[in-house]
């Protein structure tokens, strides 16, 4: 394991055929896996404004999604073999004047009490819910554990430096400090969490190292992150760092491997739909996982990218030597009543006991 930040840039800065032995030092045989799962944007409306969104919307239509539509993409899922539900959507989107007057339409008092209870629907009908809806404190998580199998917040970069320039300038949620101490009290309340960092937003290489340790920090202290996504910055009309060059292949390729090296106990993921012609190279170079593939929705953060069929994940995932595994949003060591509430678990036992040891 990598322990230091010169450690970490030596490998970030190697050149030429010594990419091929980091490479060989990260990447392990086996199995790959993803999470059949629906995505459910609830609502486009965000606090936020990074430089790099497609997915907010200043006057999203509708401004949230109604129960019955929810329910009824569940529905569809199950009948297509999901296990998980991925509810990701805009941060503090109750602020928002139309999102706040349907909520209390529907006798909500903010997002957290809504999703909540469209968890709680979700886990009633069959699927595992797993939450992202962007920094939320303490008390709300500790309420959103009990109907999430799992939760999930991209660290996105440990640079403060970060908040001056055109990816986070008007973005105060992705302050690091803000999502470090909320990925922290996941830790505390002990749920499976997927957090991740954003490569080429403006980052240097340094910085890159510092998230990595920052991450393996916290991961020493908690041991509940279950996958580090790392995601490549993709360039897109319109969008405010449209003229921003996106990361190469080797520098993702290394981030890649040095995050494997770094965390041979946790899943390093590569979001296929953003990856679609190097997949494989990503796999030789120690990702693990490919994260929720879905069969029905399209990736909505990323419209642009629809998700591979999931025969195409397979034919990619052994075209490279590598079995693929489907697992739950909840990833099977994280399997127990240490991390899950009595009636998520119980849910599991009852509808999903093959993913059970
Ligand atoms: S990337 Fe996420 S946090 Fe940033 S503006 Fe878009 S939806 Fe909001």
């Amino acid at each position: 394991m990598l322990h230091s930040k010169d450690e970490i840039l030596e490998l970030l800065l190697l050149e030429g055929p010594d990419i091929l032995d980091l490479m060989r030092r990260a990447c392990e045989p086996g199995s790959v896996t993803y999470s059949r799962n629906v995505f459910i944007p609830l609502t486009r409306a965000c606090r936020n404004r990074c430089g790099y969104c497609t997915f907010r919307s200043d006057t999203p239509e509708p401004p949230l999604l109604e129960p019955e539509d929810v329910m009824g993409e569940v529905s569809r899922a199950i009948s297509l073999g999901c296990t998980e539900a991925l509810f990701t959507f805009g941060e503090d989107a109750h602020e928002f004047p139309g999102v706040q007057e349907k909520l209390e339409s529907l006798g909500f008092r903010d997002m957290v009490d809504y999703t909540y209870h469209l968890c709680e629907l979700t886990l009633d009908a069959g699927l595992l819910p797993h939450t992202n809806m962007g920094v939320i404190g303490y008390r709300d998580l500790r309420r959103l554990r009990e109907v999430n199998a799992s939760m999930g917040l991209m660290l996105e970069s440990a640079s403060p430096r970060l908040m001056e320039t055109d990816a986070h300038r008007e973005s105060p949620g992705k302050d690091p400090e803000l999502r470090i101490r909320m990925i922290e009290d996941a830790g505390r309340l002990r749920i499976p969490f997927t957090t991740g960092i954003l490569i080429g937003i403006g980052e240097t290489l340094q910085e890159r190292a510092e998230s990595l340790l920052e991450l393996r920090r916290i991961q020493d202290r908690y041991g509940h992150i279950q996958e580090i996504i790392i995601q490549n910055f993709r360039s897109k009309p319109g969008i405010p760092m449209e003229n921003h060059q996106e990361p190469s292949l080797l520098e993702m390729v290394k981030m890649v491997a040095a995050a494997k090296i770094m965390f041979p106990d946790v899943s390093i993921q590569v979001p296929p739909n953003l990856n679609r012609e190097t997949g494989e190279v990503f796999l030789l170079a120690g990702a693990d996982d490919w994260g929720g593939v879905s069969p029905i929705s399209r990736d909505h953060v990323n419209p642009e990218a629809p998700w591979p069929e999931i025969d195409e994940l397979r034919r990619i995932t052994e075209s490279a030597g590598f079995v693929l595994e489907e697992r739950l949003p909840v990833y099977r060591k994280f399997i127990s009543r240490e991390f899950l509430s009595p009636r998520v678990i119980e849910r599991i036992e009852e509808l999903y006991p093959q993913f059970i040891r």
